[in-house]
């Protein structure tokens, strides 16, 4: 099965003058262990898909499924639980918690749902994203592509079934954002990770295995291996 999947799914925001469609029908796989940017003009409708496959907005019609759990119709305590046991994210803010160290920040999540991390996936994924001595650290004492791995860290931790990013190196220098994006592109190889992300950078992209663009709420191109030349 695939690890995400959005079949006939629509989204539209307002009503009669105002009403705006900012996904028309999309059908689209996200398969396991593969590493999927999403590409577009802005206002394209990257985010609301990212956000219906995610659980944090609600379709107009259609179906969003992560694994074999629909996710239209569940109640916001379920979606809640949802997001927290199956899903990671990174957005282009970091979103850590100031007066956490990194070490905290990386474990909150877990903390919050009462599981305990597996220490050797735990260690693996500090040691990878280079963050193992900065671990007391705190986000003010660390750089913005130090803080990402924080939050990259944060949302490998937990092992979930997949991660989405939102202009995961919106926020980072070229060298940072190359870090991140080749820690993540490690995670989809090695550890079979899932990432879907959305970026307007090319660069990013091809790190990628695949690009989907999207134009007018509608996916126009599905590209297999792109290089940032081609996806330009
Ligand atoms: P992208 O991420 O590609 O820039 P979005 O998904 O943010 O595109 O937006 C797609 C379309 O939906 C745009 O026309 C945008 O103005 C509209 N839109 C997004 N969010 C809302 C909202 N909360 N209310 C009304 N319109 C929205
Ligand atoms: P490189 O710099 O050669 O790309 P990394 O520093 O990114 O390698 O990764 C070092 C090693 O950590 C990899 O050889 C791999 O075995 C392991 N690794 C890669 N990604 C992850 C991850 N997400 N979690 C744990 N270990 C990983």
């Amino acid at each position: 099965p695939a690890a995400a999947r959005a079949t006939d799914l629509s989204k539209v925001y307002g009503q009669g003058e105002t009403q705006v469609v900012a996904l028309d029908r999309i059908s689209v796989e996200f398969r396991k262990a593969e590493f999927t940017a999403i590409m577009g003009p802005s206002g394209s409708g990257k985010s609301t898909l990212m956000h219906c496959m995610a659980g944090l907005d609600t379709v107009s019609s259609g179906s969003a499924m992560i694994g074999d759990t629909e996710l239209t119709g569940l109640k916001d305590k379920k979606l809640t639980q949802l997001r927290r046991d199956r899903i990671g994210f990174i957005f282009q803010a970091f979103n850590l918690l100031p007066t956490l160290n990194a070490i905290e920040n990386i474990t909150l999540p877990m903390d919050i749902a009462g599981r305990k991390p597996d220490k050797q996936w735990l260690d693996r994924v500090i040691q990878t994203v280079g963050l193992s001595d900065r671990l007391k650290h705190r986000p003010n004492q660390l750089s913005g592509g130090q803080q990402q791995r924080v939050a990259v860290a944060r949302a490998l931790a937990a092992q979930p079934e997949i991660i989405f990013g939102d202009e995961p190196t919106g926020n980072l220098d070229s060298r940072a954002g190359a870090e991140v994006l080749g820690f993540l592109r490690n995670s989809v190889r090695e550890l079979g990770q899932t990432v879907v992300m959305v970026t307007h950078d090319p660069v990013a992209a091809s790190y990628a295995d695949r690009v989907v663009f999207l134009a007018d709420g509608r996916i126009v191109d599905d590209l297999a291996n792109p290089t940032a030349d081609s996806v330009l």
